[in-house]
């Protein structure tokens, strides 16, 4: 049986944190060690240009996502690793795609919305588009499966929106690609207490590249209460440490933690301090891996280099299939 495609990507917008590993970078290795499909994983340093960046430093930042990526696992002999600009046929799909989305769609989408608040100097039309080459990335490679954290599903919906319209107006085939994230690891909350573990916001998250300290500095901001109660809080900081408990320490621990809450209490700071070690424990080997991949630039040129070959063979099929189907070629 044919195997079934999957694509994803990150923005390059510096290091990785762990909302990232756990909400796309393990679905994608959970799927690169599945025979079952083809996995192409890719820096997607266009998207990169919808909010506000650095040009000097694009190059460096695609570099550290792709050093996360090899570090974390991503293995260029199971998965074609690359990066999005290489592939231009992803921007010319885009266009044909943007033929059959309304303008209202995308500006209704709260994604977009979010991102106009944040930047208000910054709505511009690549940012509007963003969706349109998302679509475009997935359907490229008609990818059913898409690890990506829970917050880009609108954006899959668009993609599913497209692929369905493309299907019917011109008689192609590209299927409804699916989310997928390992369950728990949907949703990996900031550690200031409210909101999601984000880049943008400063002492929200743990880098993947950092140090012990650095990990128990960063919980240390975390917000706390007086440690017990009648009822363990569903949301907040200490939901949140609690959530992180039962990813890194296990469940049992995190319900340890929540009988100790409306028990004889939590101290704080022994969670932290256990939670941090927990946390440096499962970051290190990646660490040390990553120190491989530094040290070995041409390395990491070769593997790009052939990834946005064999990226760039699909993407090509793909593009001049929709192209005749459309009456271009
Ligand atoms: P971004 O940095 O926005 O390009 O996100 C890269 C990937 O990480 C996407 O698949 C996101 O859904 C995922 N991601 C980012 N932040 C989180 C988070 N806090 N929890 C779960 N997944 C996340």
């Amino acid at each position: 049986m044919a195997q079934k495609r999957v694509l994803s990507g990150i923005r390059a917008t510096g290091r990785l944190h762990i909302g990232n590993y756990l909400g796309a970078v393990k679905g994608m290795l959970a799927l690169q060690d599945n025979p079952e499909y083809e996995t192409f994983y890719m820096v997607a340093d266009l998207h990169t240009l919808t909010t506000p960046y650095d040009a000097k430093t694009l190059k460096d930042s695609v570099r550290e996502v792709v050093l996360d990526y090899l570090a974390a696992g991503l293995d260029p002999e199971k998965s074609v690793i690359f990066v999005q600009s290489q592939v231009p046929e992803h921007v010319e799909l885009a266009y044909l795609f943007s033929t059959v989305v309304t303008i209202a769609r995308m500006q209704h989408l709260p994604t977009y919305k979010d991102k106009v608040k944040q930047y208000p100097q910054a709505n511009s039309m690549a940012l509007l588009h963003y969706p349109v080459l998302m679509a475009a990335d997935i359907l490229t490679y008609k990818a059913d499966s898409v690890p990506v954290g829970i917050d880009q599903e609108p954006h899959l919906e668009i993609a599913r929106e497209i692929a369905g319209k493309m299907n019917e107006a011109y008689g192609l085939s590209f299927p409804e690609p699916k989310r997928f994230t390992i369950k728990g690891s949907e949703y990996i909350p900031s550690l200031k207490g409210e909101g999601k573990m984000s880049k943008t916001v400063e002492g929200s998250y743990i880098n993947l590249t950092d140090d012990l300290a650095s990990i128990r500095q960063a919980l240390a901001g975390a917000p706390t209460d007086s440690g017990k109660g009648e009822k363990v809080p569903a949301e907040g900081g200490v939901a949140n440490l609690l959530k992180l408990v039962g990813l890194f320490l296990g469940e049992t621990k995190k319900k340890d933690y929540e009988e100790a809450y409306i028990g004889e209490g939590i101290k704080y700071s022994e969670l932290k301090g256990e939670l941090a070690e927990a946390i440096f424990a499962e970051l290190k080997p990646l660490q040390e891996k990553r120190k491989v991949f530094e040290n070995d630039s041409s390395l990491v040129d070769r593997i790009l280099k052939e990834g946005a070959v064999k990226a760039g063979k699909v993407a090509k099929e793909t593009l001049a299939e929709t192209k005749k189907a459309m009456g271009l070629i």
